[in-house]
């Protein structure tokens, strides 16, 4: 009996090894196969700022979720899938994250057209976005009925400090900046040069569903936030990344700037694809050395 008690422990024993041995052979196999083809994911708002890229893929599906598109394909043999997000916060928060989970991207740049807040950058001009930070996140000030209301009091208001109110919390009356990640940032100055339409400069994005024409108000954002450009996408973008642990970046041209006079051009959203591409394929080739 003992023996035989003995036996079976051997024999359930030398399962468990196997089977342990088949799962982690499995498991190690599909996590190498992944981290070795994990996509760059290049998101854009409307459809001249997508189709143009996805033009440029080979071997390209379309998938659709709800309203969202992707075009799986390949640059330089290498995976990469181009979103169309559809433009604002919303659309872009939720198209961030449907592709994060449905196809591990190992990096992710939202880019696109932009207004400019800052009178040194003409439209065709590219800002990398070295901070992106959402402009629309505000607490206003205290009054009553009929004392007015007086945006240039408003508090930027970050909804990331805590879990409890960010109306009560002092802590949250703070802007939020993402970073833009250093390998991202890297490729795009090291093919600066390539672009010909205008300067690739570095600094700071500012997203919220506000299209701002007051000069008065744009001028109290690139003082107060530091901002380059704004646009609808950007910071949705990049909290939905950073919330995941995935490199993002946004690049985004300037299609018009107020503070120049600089009239609104849907050509710039060509320019920047063409731009983006570059970054892309120089971002690929270190992604295989490193
Ligand atoms: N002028 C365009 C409207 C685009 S709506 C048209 O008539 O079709 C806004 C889109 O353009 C968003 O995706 C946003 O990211 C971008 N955008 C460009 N310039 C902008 C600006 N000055 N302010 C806000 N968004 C801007």
């Amino acid at each position: 009996m003992k023996n035989f008690i003995g036996k079976l422990t051997i024999i359930s024993g030398l399962l468990l090894v196997v089977l342990a041995g088949c799962s982690t052979a499995s498991g190690s196999d599909s996590g190498e196969k992944e981290t070795a083809q994990q996509p760059i994911l290049i998101e854009g708002p409307m459809p001249i700022e997508a189709e143009k890229f996805a033009d440029r893929l080979e071997n390209v599906e379309e998938e659709k979720s709800g309203t969202f598109v992707f075009y799986k394909g390949t640059v330089d043999g290498y995976p990469v899938i181009v979103a169309k997000t559809g433009k604002g916060m919303e659309n872009t928060a939720a198209a961030t994250a449907v592709a994060i989970e449905k196809y591990n991207p190992a990096a992710i740049i939202n880019q696109g057209t932009s207004g400019g807040h800052d009178p040194e950058l003409e439209v065709f001009d590219i800002v990398l976005g070295k901070r992106t930070t959402n402009l629309g996140s505000l607490k206003t000030g205290d009054r009553d009925e009929g004392q007015g209301i007086e945006p240039t009091k408003w508090k930027p208001m970050d909804l990331m400090a805590s879990e409890g109110s960010a109306g009560e919390d002092p802590n949250a009356e703070k802007i939020r900046y993402y970073k833009g990640d250093e390998d991202l940032l890297a490729a795009a100055s090291s093919v600066k040069d390539t672009y010909k339409k205008g300067k690739v400069v570095e600094g700071t994005i500012g997203s919220a569903d506000v299209w701002n024409n007051e000069v008065d108000r744009i001028n109290w954002f690139h003082e107060k936030y530091g901002t380059s450009v704004e646009e609808m996408e950007g910071a949705a973008a990049a909290q939905i990344a950073k919330a995941y642990d995935v490199p993002f970046l946004g690049i985004r041209i300037l299609s018009n700037n107020k503070t120049n006079d600089g009239e609104y051009n849907p050509d710039t959203a060509a320019a920047n694809q063409e731009y983006v591409y570059e970054v892309v394929k120089e971002y690929i080739s270190k992604l295989e050395d490193r």
